[in-house]
């Protein structure tokens, strides 16, 4: 049997990054077994419907190099893949459970339903639905039942959970998890207005998508012992269960917007690389056994196994997913970088940016920025001739050097005889040290200063050889000038 996994977002707000890593863990599984990823959307409560979140969320999926086999944007034959299209089904299926004994009606009011929880709270027992004392088909009796429902008595259906029971699973994560009926409440699947609760759809849904394994978030684990119920009162088999650990902060609290973005879409627009926060994200919780730190889809495909996922929370640490972006900049193919950093240079109005110029920036100063879009600030003065003013700071280095202009002089007048290896300008410039008295470390920062307006940068040589001689001379005559 092939495997088919589900990533099953609530239309409730963006993608969260815990989110991010349920689907990539979903998706790896999948593809690591040569099966199937299915998005299913789970829309069932419409109270907590946000307008364009299911776009944004498949958006965001797909910014990051996860995609799927089936669901609602690519089709598959096991659709309709939204659940709030899917709502006969439910009704039939939870009618099923009523008719076979394992799911009963129950016509409490909400005022009954918080009688019995204030008294539950009174008598310091855990809220459960307490099914011999509220007003149910037990308690009723088939006859008032059947009159009520024939009024059209506002009901809900309730699981009959299996008091005397042990409920077992063995999650491939956690190890074989085990709760007694008496702790599992008689949770609700199909409403008072009809629409099913997550429990029954998520339950019918994996059933009839074929889903081999349920790969989620440990916050679902709860649920399972319900679901596992589900399962034995439709006499089906249920799926195999992997419940994904917490992202934490550093402070091992569960990860939350106060100690930094949480959002895929907020990293993505900070300037994260995709890969790279698919890499950091994978290794949050999954380890792959070797001290392999940097791993290409393909290898993630590759190397992915539920085994090596661990129990214990994950802290997400924002430094090293910094660092790791830095490293991506490293690598990356330098024309990829100069064609994905040109937007931001057209934007802001440079003149310098043709892709064989940018990616010779790109290589140059990459080592000392963090971001792709950091460069265009660094390195200003290479795409524009229009350099940012000098500091009170810079004027002050400027103005100790009494010789600096003999210096510049000299610069610019060897400059003009056909110097052109940054070794060349290096010897130039101890040219220029000696004519000014000077050592030629006291003439480096004020000549990258005349010359890019920056106290620093990458190696002045190397500099001057991608601004050019002519816009060198150029920037030489005008601070001379003044
Ligand atoms: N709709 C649930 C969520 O938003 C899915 C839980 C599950 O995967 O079963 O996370």
């Amino acid at each position: 049997m092939s495997v088919r996994v589900r990533f099953a977002p609530s239309p409730t707000g963006f993608l969260h990054i815990g989110s991010l890593r349920t689907a990539l863990y979903n998706y790896l599984f999948a593809k690591h077994h040569g099966g199937s990823c299915i998005l299913r959307i789970e829309d069932t409560d419409r109270t907590r419907f946000v307008e364009g979140a299911i776009e944004e969320q498949v958006s965001s999926l797909a910014w990051a190099g996860v995609t799927f086999d089936e669901g609602p944007h690519t089709g598959g034959n096991h659709g309709p893949y939204t659940q709030s299209e899917r709502f006969d089904l439910y009704r039939e299926y939870g009618m099923q459970l009523v008719q076979n004994g394992t799911a009963y009606y129950a016509f409490d009011t909400a005022d009954e339903l918080g009688a019995m929880r204030t008294r539950q709270q009174n008598a310091g027992i855990a809220p459960k639905y307490d099914r011999s004392a509220m007003r149910n088909q037990f308690t009723l009796g088939e006859l008032e039942t059947a009159r009520l429902l024939a009024e059209n008595a506002s009901h809900v259906i309730r699981l009959k959970v299996p008091l005397q029971q042990d409920i077992r699973f063995n999650d491939l994560i956690r190890g074989e998890v085990v709760v007694n009926g008496r702790e599992i409440d008689d949770q609700i699947l199909l409403k008072s207005d009809g629409f099913p609760t997550y429990h029954l759809a998520n339950v019918v849904d994996d059933h009839l998508m074929e889903i081999t394994h349920v790969i989620r978030a440990e916050e679902w684990l709860p649920s399972t012992p319900k679901h596992i119920i589900l399962y034995q009162a439709f006499g089906w088999e249920p799926p195999k269960f992997a419940h994904v650990p917490l992202l934490l902060n550093p402070d091992r609290s569960k990860m939350s917007k106060r100690h930094g973005d949480v959002m895929v879409k907020d990293f993505a627009t900070k300037g994260f690389f995709p890969e790279a926060l698919v890499n950091f994200v994978a290794l949050c919780g999954w380890n792959p056994g070797t001290d392999q730190e940097f791993f290409s889809m393909q290898d993630l495909i590759d190397s992915f196994s539920l085994e090596r996922v661990n129990k214990a929370g994950a802290v997400f640490d924002y430094q090293k997913l910094n660092w790791m972006n830095g490293e991506y900049l490293k690598k990356r193919n330098v024309h990829d970088l100069a064609r994905e950093l040109h937007p931001v240079l057209a934007g802001k109005g440079y003149q310098y940016i043709d892709e064989e110029f940018v990616a010779n920036v790109i290589e140059l100063v990459r080592e000392r920025v963090a971001f792709l879009a950091d460069v265009a600030d660094f390195a200003d003065y290479l795409f524009s001739d229009n350099l940012s003013s000098l500091t009170p700071e810079a004027q002050e280095v400027l103005a100790k050097l009494p010789t600096l202009n003999t210096a510049l002089e000299t610069f610019k007048h060897g400059l003009g005889t056909s110097l052109d290896s940054p070794e060349s300008f290096k010897g130039l410039a101890q040219a220029a040290a000696d004519a000014a008295c000077v050592k030629q470390g006291a003439l480096m920062k004020p000549l990258r200063l005349v010359l890019t307006h920056r106290e620093v940068g990458a190696d002045l040589f190397s500099t001057i050889k991608l601004i050019g001689i002519d816009r060198c001379v150029q920037r030489i005559e005008s601070f001379i000038a003044g």
